[in-house]
């Protein structure tokens, strides 16, 4: 039996908010203050159930389809992203539209332009069905092929295969889309890679701690939602790194005590979605149960920061000794 006195948590860090996320929250609470309920914001704003139930109460609307909004309301794009044709179809609907689109999903798209503009056929190695995905596909349809994981690149079919370029998923695991890429080049070896990471550096710092922090751990837990792909892929992450066992949670009351049986570490991180309130409710949870010695595992120090969507800068700026809540720094 594990003594009370040895268990302890690992608490990874960074963790939880990234820098899109934090933006896109903001801009609905903002919006709700400055503009007043009801707000609408096509799909979740980002995928985490709390979040969006918090958002419910204060007064926003979600729903999955633009067409779905009153004519003339204003309606918030979620952090995701959105093909042109959204942006068409509000125009069409006269809504006020505020796109908190993070700007790391709008480098792909930036990205999947110059790329189609040169006529390349466009690899995208992400996951079919998933918003981002669908958003970034949606700016050159004609030349992007998806590319859902290492098993998937015997079934990708191009035009010309010396004029090929890859793109990702902002999400995804680092080390999988690596393997994927290889895969890709031994096909296509002059396959052309982005200017830049397409996996984002908040992605890739929790899974760099959730690595520290498996290796040290029997047990993870994740705090996320299940359509979450970086909380889903942090819990593989763990997995492949170290942790005996690793569970996805919303919430501390989802953890089964069984779990514990014989865990005398348990690591504790959260997605990107994930408000530190819950996080901290696993830890209490914990604490009841005997593991109160908290130790945070911080491989890499973390302070991006975005400015909040340029419509609600406008606005905010034209409010008399009006303050900006965000300063740009990222
Ligand atoms: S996970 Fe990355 S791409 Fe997605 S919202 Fe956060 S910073 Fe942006």
């Amino acid at each position: 039996m594990t003594s009370t006195t040895s268990r302890r948590v690992l608490l990874a860090k960074p963790r939880g908010y990234c820098a899109g996320v934090d933006r896109a929250v903001q801009t609905v609470e903002i919006a709700l203050e400055q503009y007043g309920a009801p707000i609408y914001v096509r799909k979740q704003i980002v995928h985490n159930v709390h979040v969006v139930k918090t958002l419910e109460e204060k007064g926003a609307i979600f729903v999955d389809e633009t067409e779905e909004v009153p004519e003339g309301a204003i309606v918030v794009f979620s952090a995701h992203g959105v093909a042109p044709s959204v942006h068409q179809e509000a125009a069409g609907l006269s809504l006020r539209t505020i796109d908190a689109t993070c700007p790391l999903v709008t480098k792909v798209h930036k990205e999947a332009v110059r790329f189609a503009r040169d006529d390349f056929d466009i690899l995208l190695i992400g996951h079919e069905g998933h918003e981002e995905v669908i958003g970034t596909t949606g700016e050159a349809p004609d030349h992007i092929h998806l590319v859902d994981g290492p098993d998937d690149v015997a079934n990708v079919q191009v035009r010309d295969p010396d004029k090929v370029a890859w793109l990702s998923q902002t999400t995804l695991s680092v080390s999988e889309t690596v393997a994927t890429v290889e895969k890709l080049r031994e096909r296509f070896p002059n396959l052309l890679d982005p200017p830049s990471d397409d996996i984002c550096y908040a992605t890739q710092n929790r899974q760099t701690a959730v690595k520290e922090m498996a290796a040290g751990a029997e047990l993870v837990i994740v705090v996320g939602s299940r359509n979450s792909s970086n909380s889903v892929r942090l819990v593989e992450v763990a997995k492949e790194h170290g942790a005996d066992d690793a569970h996805l949670v919303d919430y501390a009351d989802e953890i089964d005590p069984a779990w514990l049986a014989g865990v005398t570490t348990v690591g504790v991180t959260s997605g990107a979605s994930v408000p530190d309130e819950l996080v901290h409710g696993v830890l209490a949870w914990l604490a009841e149960r005997g593991y109160g010695d908290v130790q945070e595992v911080e491989p890499v120090e973390e302070h991006m920061r975005f400015s909040l969507p340029k419509e609600l800068r406008r606005d905010l700026r034209a409010e008399p000794g009006a303050q900006l809540p965000i300063t740009p720094v990222g």
